[in-house]
């Protein structure tokens, strides 16, 4: 069924893996177990991309594979994985899976785990392990032991011709497990591949069934979406293809207007993300989320105000509160992000308020810099009276202690 690529006739070699990929490749081929480096991997490694991210799949158990490591630990209760510890690189090994929950009688499932786990934890041959991946450019198996690639769905020819084709029927696929839609957007522009148009036209007519997806699932998908380096283009993709607003449910209605300054918002701090990655710096997921759900946050605000005569504090309290709950019931956003969002908000009127002993101690505040960023930000869209401050805010940064005290007094 696969056809065999031959080590002389593609340029990949064990020594593209990690280090510590290879010696856990080793360690399984050495015990007489089938080893392979398969997805990402290979694929980039075929466009001549950098791969960061390596999948190893075996034909051993879960236990066979702890059998053979004294750094292993089995995770997972869907799909029960090894994770292979080296100091702070964890190899994730899956044993070959088969997609069909019928087949459990006759699989090692059955035996090998707890009744629970049965239902997914199925275990199944290469061919049905590569037949259950996504597109055909990731199903390409890299051999440990001969260095030759095992191609099951012809992604050697996705690769050369640059086409992302989906393995067996698109809608089917997408209907299984509507995920595959927003990877199909990540790696058209992360691999400069088009979306042929009738798979564009697919996922714009079931966009809306990411709403079923598990909350849970979705935080690593869309971090890799729109903080991996070309969250810009990623984002205008997914506009494009009606992905977006089935994300961030807030923003309903609200993106139509590519001038308008939602949009803006959003386009500018993916464009400031994409640039501090590609110089290295660090990045957050609060500062995306903080800024996505900024303009609902606010509208959410002044309608508070307006309907119970609330003050502007108490309003972006129980606003904040509400969008966040809103968000990670179709995100679920981890507390150590959501809180900093939060107080990445509140931050934005403290920032006003310039009288006294308040800017200096904000500027002790832990999350004073990502507050003054996202204040710049904005600054950026609107202008007027929020450039000024922003201004304002470097000026102060900058200043020494006793041009600070002026700077205050100055304010009157
Ligand atoms: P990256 O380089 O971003 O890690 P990747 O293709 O390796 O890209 P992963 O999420 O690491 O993406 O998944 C590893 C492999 O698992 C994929 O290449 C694909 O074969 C398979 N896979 C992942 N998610 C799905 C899915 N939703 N449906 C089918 N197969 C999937
Ligand atoms: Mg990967």
């Amino acid at each position: 069924e696969a056809s065999v690529i031959q080590r002389d006739d593609h340029t990949m070699r064990l020594s593209d893996l990690s280090p510590n990929t290879q010696k856990v490749l080793r360690t399984l081929t050495a015990h007489n177990y089938d080893a392979y480096a398969v997805g990402g991997c290979v694929r980039d490694r075929l466009l001549g991309l950098d791969p960061k991210d390596f999948d190893v799949v075996t034909n051993a158990t879960p236990e066979q594979i702890k059998a053979c490591f004294r750094n292993c630990r089995l995770i997972g209760r869907r799909f029960r994985l090894a994770h292979i510890t080296f100091g702070r690189e964890i190899i994730e090994v899956a044993t070959f899976r088969g997609h069909h929950v019928e087949d459990a009688k006759d699989s090692l499932a059955k035996q090998n785990s707890d009744g629970q786990l049965v239902r997914d934890n199925i275990f199944g041959s290469i061919e049905e392990d590569a037949a259950r991946r996504d597109f055909t450019f990731n199903a390409m198996y890299f051999d440990a032991s001969t260095e030759n690639i095992l191609d099951f769905a012809d992604g050697i020819e996705a690769i050369n011709t640059r086409h992302i084709k989906m393995i067996g029927d698109t809608e089917v696929r997408f209907k299984e497990d509507p995920v595959r839609m927003i990877r199909a957007a990540r790696f058209s522009v992360k691999l400069s591949m088009a979306i042929p148009d009738d798979m564009q036209q697919s996922i714009r007519s079931h966009a809306h069934l990411l709403a079923n997806i598990p909350p849970a699932r979705l935080f690593e998908e869309v971090s890799k979406l729109l903080l991996s380096g070309k969250g810009e283009d990623t984002f205008l993709l997914m506009q494009k293809l009606g992905l977006f607003h089935i994300l961030f449910p807030a923003l309903n209605g609200m993106l139509n207007d590519p001038k308008g300054k939602e949009y803006q918002l959003i386009t500018k701090m993916l464009k400031n993300t994409d640039e501090r990655l590609a110089s290295g710096q660090r990045i957050t997921p609060a500062f995306l989320y903080a800024t996505v759900l900024w303009y609902p946050m606010e509208e959410r605000t002044q309608q508070l105000m307006f309907d119970t005569q609330m003050s502007h504090h108490d309003a972006t309290n129980i606003a904040s509160a509400e969008v966040i709950h809103r968000q990670v019931q179709r995100i679920m956003v981890p507390k150590r992000f959501s809180i900093p969002v939060r107080e990445i908000w509140v931050l934005q009127s403290r920032l006003q308020k310039r009288f006294g002993k308040r800017p200096f101690q904000l500027l002790t505040h832990p999350r004073f810099r990502a507050a003054y960023d996202f204040l710049l930000l904005r600054g950026q869209i609107e202008g007027g009276d929020l450039l000024e401050l922003a201004q304002w805010w470097t000026d102060f940064q900058e200043a020494s202690p006793e041009q600070r005290t002026t700077m205050v007094k100055a304010l009157g």
